[in-house]
């Protein structure tokens, strides 16, 4: 090879790390671009220059907002948002909820639909790509340079490989498939920014599911069902426990799932049917409510103590349906992974809403979670942002 040859291969090479860089992570300075990837700020200007002229990537904002001190403000830098779409699909039992994405990581439209709990898994795809084509005409929701599909289903599922199948097919893109609450824990992930922390996420709702982000990447584990913190036994005596729908006795689900919680609340003489009536009686200082919930917070925090002790993660994050009826679940789960852990580093309890001051830099922080009912599509979107392969057309 020429001496042209060469350098031609050298420029391509790194012009298309800081294209997956910026795939990756969104919006960044060149600085940081040029860290990610290793180059010289003077090589990296050259590169962005030349991908700046063709169009490959625009400058869409500075980082003024995010200075404390005075200097000029650092141009950032993205892929042309209209080079890609990126599609994150999240199939409940009772709903399914999309978002659509560009290639500079802006969420462009969303939208939800509803079906009967029970509906089979072909009839939720049709209502999914209904859903789609409805968002793509109403929300002027463009898929003309669709780059990948991530669909996200509830449960560990044995229907995963012929949804995504019929998503391939559908959409002609690829698609990344996995367990909607794991999509979620990358989504909380990244709500501090792109470079993933280690987090282990708990979702307290109608069933209790988790997912777990180590070392940047999510983890499925060998039989994909990581994170399935609803299964661990919870440390109720052997009479008292009750039967879960796994078929064994006295899981985490049968303690700190909304049903478990509202069945605990009905033996002790509160009538409470939905998470609704167990919101209104904390409200309204219900002594059985409180008490059935403190039971509940103390036994996550148990589980997810012994967790963090293996995995020593740096946040904890607590979510679904259980903690949003009443916030301090989170405070009480984190005062108990406090007092289990306590040794090393310290752990800072961070409730609802609270944000992250007060946090040391070595500190384990167990926070509520930041993001709804949309945190498995965006997850999904973000798996697409680190999996697929870069926009076609660059080169
Ligand atoms: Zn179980």
């Amino acid at each position: 090879m020429s001496v042209e040859g060469v350098h031609a291969l050298v420029r391509r090479t790194h012009e298309a790390r800081v294209l997956r860089v910026l795939r990756e992570h969104g919006a960044l300075s060149r600085g940081q671009i040029a860290a990610k990837v290793g180059l010289s700020r003077t090589t990296l200007s050259e590169i962005t220059g030349d991908l700046l002229s063709r169009g490959a990537v625009v400058v869409t904002d500075t980082d003024a907002s995010l200075r404390a001190g005075s200097g000029r403000p650092a141009e950032l830098l993205t892929l042309d948002p209209s080079s890609g779409q990126f599609l994150g699909v999240d199939l409940g039992h009772s709903r399914v909820r999309v978002a659509v994405a560009d290639a500079a990581h802006e969420v462009t439209a969303t939208g939800h639909a509803t079906y009967a709990p029970g509906t089979g898994w072909p009839e939720r795809v049709a209502v999914a790509f209904d859903l789609i084509d409805d968002v793509g005409a109403r929300r002027g929701a463009s898929f003309r340079a669709l780059q990948g599909v991530g669909v996200g289903v509830a449960g560990p599922h044995p229907a995963g490989p012929a949804v995504a199948e019929a998503f391939r097919e559908r959409f002609g893109a690829p698609v990344v498939a996995d367990n909607s609450t794991r999509f979620a824990a990358l989504a909380e992930a990244i709500t501090d920014g792109p470079d993933l922390d280690d987090v282990l996420y708990i979702r307290l709702a109608e069933s209790i599911d988790g997912g777990l982000v180590v070392g940047g990447r999510l983890v499925a584990g060998g039989h994909g069902v990581a994170g399935e913190f609803g299964h661990v036994p919870a440390g109720v005596p052997g009479a008292a426990a009750d039967p879960c729908r796994c078929g064994r006795r006295g899981c985490l689900e049968t303690v700190a799932s909304v049903p478990a919680v509202l069945r605990n609340c009905r033996r002790r003489g509160l009538a409470v049917r939905a998470a609704e009536d167990l919101e209104a009686a904390l409200r309204r200082g219900d002594p059985v409510a409180a008490a059935v919930l403190d039971e509940a917070a103390d036994a996550v925090g148990q589980v997810l103590a012994a967790a963090a002790l293996v995995l020593d993660p740096a946040q904890i994050v607590v979510g679904g349906r259980l903690t949003r009826c009443w916030p301090g679940v989170v405070d009480r789960v984190a005062a108990t992974i406090a007092e289990r852990t306590g040794t090393g580093t310290g752990t800072a309890v961070i409730g609802s809403g609270a944000g992250t001051g007060g946090a040391g830099a070595g500190d384990r922080i167990v926070r509520a979670a930041r993001l709804g009912d949309e945190g498995g599509a965006l997850g999904a979107i973000a798996a697409l942002y680190r999996q697929t392969p870069p926009p076609a057309g660059y080169h």
